[in-house]
């Protein structure tokens, strides 16, 4: 198969007028589409159920996005089964005709990207910017998943003995039950989906209950791009209702889990139990949560960590298990980035995406259980620290909206060591850069981590001694790219599965030694 060489798919221009003019054209015209009923979709055929999931708009929770089915164990059993059978044609489908599924679906993606764009401003309320930068990576993902397939087709290259051929190759593994986030409605969806998918496996993809149309939207392309039927079965649904039972039957082969640390450690231990029937020890990848750190050094640029640090942590209402939720500061620096860091902090634009275009710096949090949470967690902050910027949260049927808040707080603060996943960020002192580096990996997360400082001693001592799967230096630390940064977390963050990078397709396959004497 021929293709062009990868490249990350550009970001929308917003300073083009044709561009802001497409995203409100496709606002209203998803705007006159809301409410619609979405069933489930297994071996093809739409499956109507007795119960729902009214998503609903996050900047406006009287406003129904969409009415979707929530599958009970009677079709989650139907998912399993169907996905089983489907699995012996697609298994031995050809890798290049498995890869040319996932660059239709980019294409089409791209050929959708206002609609698809418009969907997410409305059921998750992220800014533009925001939707655009995750609708890239889930093509990236499409991309670069196809391409990763066909190099890894015939294998990977190891020695024979003289006399003797031994080849090492990959093969499909069964039946991935796909269990996605609310945070990346599109983009990890897509990408866990078609890294199982393109490897040889049929899979059962539950979205979040917060963002199930979106998962629909998801399901669709893949059925435009001509996915077979039994492929990909569609099973939205509550996790609490179907999550144990789609982990635990012993026809999932693999599940591919991306959330919370406490669901990622719930579905570890059900899938390392061998039930009646079950033939083989279950692989889990479990991502889950962070409590990222960027280090501000005496020697670092301030003007841009304290810009970075801002849109770190604050960028989609520091909703990103990649968000900066610590800042560690030098003490001979603190007083300044603090300053600066309050100043930028305080001109985002809080607002409504869908309403307020392109220069909406920040929507609200995604439900109201995350409202209260970090609501909650704003209490918290009061008790333990001083808040130099932020209110309290006002009423959430008007919206889950909480402005920028900062705290300063001991290193050892809850709201310094747990994660809240909102737009609240802990600020610590530290006495000098030894100090900073032990504050920072002072947590049972280790997901993503930043340092600025001018100093090359500094810098290298943190390449290997920081503690986290993504370590950035002198820059944001979130918006990984595709290809160009994997990305995964190790410690309580996860199983370091690295999502877009080399060894991500090779977790979803068993590989196989076959040796031939001549
Ligand atoms: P969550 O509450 O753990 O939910 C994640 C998914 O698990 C949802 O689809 C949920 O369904 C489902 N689920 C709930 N209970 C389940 C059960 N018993 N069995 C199986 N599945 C179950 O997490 P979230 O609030 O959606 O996502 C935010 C978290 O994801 C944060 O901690 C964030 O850091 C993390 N995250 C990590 C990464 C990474 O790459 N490491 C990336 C993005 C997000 P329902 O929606 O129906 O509850």
């Amino acid at each position: 198969m021929g293709l062009i060489p990868y490249k990350n798919e550009p970001g929308l221009d917003w300073s083009d007028e044709a561009n802001v003019k497409a995203m409100r054209a496709a606002l209203e015209e998803v705007g006159d589409s809301l409410a619609r009923n979405y069933p489930a979709i297994i071996g093809g055929e739409r499956i109507e159920v007795d119960g729902e999931i009214v998503s609903v708009n996050p900047a406006n929770p009287s406003q129904v996005i969409g009415r979707v089915a929530a599958a009970s164990e009677r079709e989650a059993d139907m998912a399993l089964e169907i996905a089983t059978s489907t699995f012996e044609s697609w298994s031995r489908t050809a890798p290049e005709a498995r890869a040319r599924i996932l660059l239709r679906a980019a294409a089409i993606m791209r050929r959708r990207k206002f609609e698809m764009l418009a969907w997410h401003v409305h059921e998750g309320a992220p800014p533009w910017a925001e939707a655009d930068a995750q609708l890239a990576e889930a093509i990236d993902f499409l991309e670069y998943y196809a391409r990763e397939m066909l190099r890894l087709k015939d294998g990977v290259e190891i020695y024979s003995v003289p006399g003797e051929e031994s080849r090492y190759f990959y093969q499909p593994m069964g039946v991935g039950v796909i269990i996605a986030p609310w945070n990346f409605p599109v983009a990890i969806l897509t990408g866990m989906s078609s890294a199982a998918i393109v490897t040889g496996n049929t899979i059962v993809m539950k979205p979040s209950e917060y963002t199930s149309v979106l998962g629909a939207k998801v399901a669709e392309i893949f059925e435009e791009a001509g996915l077979p039927k039994g492929v990909l079965n569609f099973c939205p649904g509550y996790g609490s209702e179907i999550g144990d039972y789609l982990v635990t039957d012993a026809r999932t082969r693999f599940i591919s889990f991306t959330g919370s640390v406490k669901t990622g450690l719930r579905i570890n231990g059900l899938a390392a139990r061998q039930i009646e029937n079950q033939r083989w020890i279950k692989r889990a990848l479990v991502e889950t949560g962070g409590k990222d750190a960027m280090i501000i050094d005496d020697s670092a640029d301030l003007d841009a960590a304290a810009q970075d640090l801002v849109t770190s942590a604050y960028g989609y209402a520091g909703q990103k298990c990649s968000a900066a939720s610590r800042a560690i500061l030098h003490a001979d620096v603190y007083d300044e980035v603090l300053a600066k860091v309050v100043e930028k902090a305080k001109a985002l634009k809080v607002g409504v995406p869908a309403e307020g275009g392109v220069d909406v710096g920040m929507g609200p949090v995604i439900s109201e259980p995350q409202f209260e949470k970090v609501a909650g967690y704003i209490e918290v902050g009061k008790e333990e620290g001083e808040r130099l910027l932020g209110e309290d949260p006002g009423d959430p049927a008007e919206g889950y909206f909480v402005s920028p808040t900062l705290f300063e707080v001991d290193p050892e603060a809850r709201v310094a060591q747990e994660e809240i996943f909102g737009p609240v960020l802990s600020v610590i002192q530290a006495r000098d850069f030894a100090d900073a580096l032990r504050i920072a990996n002072d947590n049972p997360y280790g997901l993503t981590g930043g340092v600025y400082s001018k100093n090359r001693d500094h810098l290298e001592l943190a390449r290997h001694e920081l503690r986290a799967g993504n370590v950035y230096f002198n820059r944001k630390i979130t918006g990984a790219l595709v290809g160009v940064q994997p990305f995964g977390g190790f410690g309580m963050s996860g199983t370091d599965s690295k999502a877009g990078g080399p060894d991500y397709l090779p977790l979803h396959m068993l590989a196989r030694t076959v040796v031939e004497r001549f």
